[in-house]
């Protein structure tokens, strides 16, 4: 007996397990272990991800794609048994790409793999054709500043990460227009893949003319730089439609599992339906739509009703606008008291890598338990930089705690190009992350406290 006891007091102190397992936690492990053997059993979340990326395809902002897949989704969550399932009006900027082409005309002639980038605007009819110049960064602009009139710039910038390189795609063609040039390449912003040209917004400063921009792969971005390198002539032609149209009436998609005891607090999940068009969007970010919402679809299909309600939100134009997510902000104002925690997916479903967290020190302690009950499936990490482009705004206006969901693995191989489709997922990897994200906002939603309360 006395060994026993010896055996585990040794064990409360040396296993921080036990100092992770609040008591509180013991209910949700019976149901945190039923979400999950119900995810894993079938491939329900894979075949929704397919139907909605081979039925509607690409989903531009102001697209009929984008306005059948949210109608599609729409009926898809009433036959889940989902209530208050309703479309809120949001009004968005319709880019149209049109034809385009980048032609290499020196030293060589050759057709280049390229993708205009969203928001750009188009060539003169008949395309331009400039002297190319070949720059690493924007010291090296600056320094040959008395070189790019005239030209076309080709930032040849090497992925470091997303939020450090992607700046040559946003701001590098109006800091190439500022010194003259006419066009601006970009090599695209993502680790080398299989030569594929990544789109992605631009955007234009008014201290600049407005000038085409477009991507080319890493692999062609290093050729030139090498003949550059070599003293060599680089001549393009570029030639793009691209244009603006009318701003467009799209939505954001709603529905819900209504709370059993505090209907009114609400957890809200979600990811964006709108996506680039080259590819059919399916990680960027069809998958986040779909396993926030499959989070609701098991848990009604359980049987589990939450304390309080969670609501999934299929945002619209959040690839160039943001407005789906400041229309949620906007139309919600009044009711942001009421939010105790927003969850996005929009950075890939792979393997599951857990969640980042912003919000009280207190709460992390809380969601950090709680993913305790995900080690199984390798989602129990809670790192910093919760939060998302599409729960942002309302996350900001209501000082709500965000989590971002996290299973990114080569997400930015394939991001903004035509290689984002459902076969880079595995239908095991769609149903882990539907199963960690159902567990975790199943929990939250049913805390017999309010997230953020602790002391
Ligand atoms: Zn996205």
């Amino acid at each position: 007996m006395k060994r026993i006891l010896l055996a585990a007091a040794l064990i409360a102190v040396t296993t921080p397990i036990a100092a992770q397992s609040p008591s509180w936690l013991d209910p949700y492990r019976p149901i945190a272990q039923r979400l999950i053997a119900d995810s894993q059993s079938n491939d329900a979340t894979w075949q929704r991800l397919a139907e909605l990326t081979d039925t509607f395809g690409p989903r531009l902002s102001g697209s009929d794609n984008l306005e059948k897949a949210i109608d599609w989704a729409v009926e898809t969550m009433k036959k889940d048994g989902l209530v208050n399932v309703h479309k809120e009006p949001v009004m968005v900027p319709k880019w149209v790409r049109g034809d385009e082409s980048l032609e290499l005309i020196a030293p060589v002639r050759q057709k280049l793999p390229m993708l205009g980038l969203g928001d750009a605007v188009g060539t003169p009819a008949g395309g331009l054709e400039a002297d190319v110049i070949v720059v690493k960064n924007f010291d090296e602009l600056e320094k040959r500043a008395a070189d790019v009139k005239g030209k076309i710039v080709l930032f040849n910038a090497e992925f470091v990460n997303y939020g450090t390189t992607n700046v040559y795609r946003t701001a590098g063609p109006s800091r190439a227009a500022k010194l003259g040039a006419i066009a601006a390449i970009v090599r695209s912003i993502g680790p080398m893949g299989l030569r594929t040209p990544h789109t992605g917004a631009t955007s234009y400063t008014d201290d600049a003319p407005k000038i085409p921009a477009a991507a080319i792969p890493a692999e062609d971005a290093n050729r030139f730089q090498r003949l550059q390198d070599r003293g060599v002539t680089i001549r393009m032609r570029l030639s793009m439609q691209a244009h603006f149209e009318a701003d467009a009436q799209s939505y954001n998609v709603v529905g819900e599992l209504r709370g059993r005891e505090l209907p009114n607090e609400i957890v809200v999940v979600g990811g964006h339906l709108d996506s680039w068009d080259p590819g059919t969007g399916a990680s960027d970010d069809a998958g986040g739509c779909v396993v926030t919402w499959d989070a609701l679809r098991l848990m009604k299909k359980l049987g589990l009703q939450p304390r309080r309600t969670v609501r999934v939100v299929l945002f619209t134009n959040e690839e160039n606008g943001d407005r789906g997510g400041t229309g949620y902000r906007d139309a919600h104002l009044a009711e942001l008291k009421d939010h105790v925690m927003l969850m996005e997916s929009d950075g890939g479903i792979f393997d599951p890598e857990g969640f980042g967290f912003t919000g009280p020190d207190a709460a992390r302690t809380t969601v950090a338990a709680i993913a305790s009950l995900l080690k199984s499936i390798g989602a129990d990490p809670i790192k910093g930089g919760g939060g998302g482009a599409d729960i942002g705004p309302a996350g900001t206006a209501g000082k709500i705690p965000m989590l971002s969901h996290l299973a990114e693995a080569n997400y930015f191989v394939i991001h903004h190009t035509p290689a984002d489709t459902i076969d880079r997922i595995t239908p095991r990897q769609a149903a882990n992350n539907a199963a960690a994200i159902a567990v975790m906002t199943y929990v939250i939603a049913d805390l017999p406290w309010r997230l953020g309360t602790e002391k």
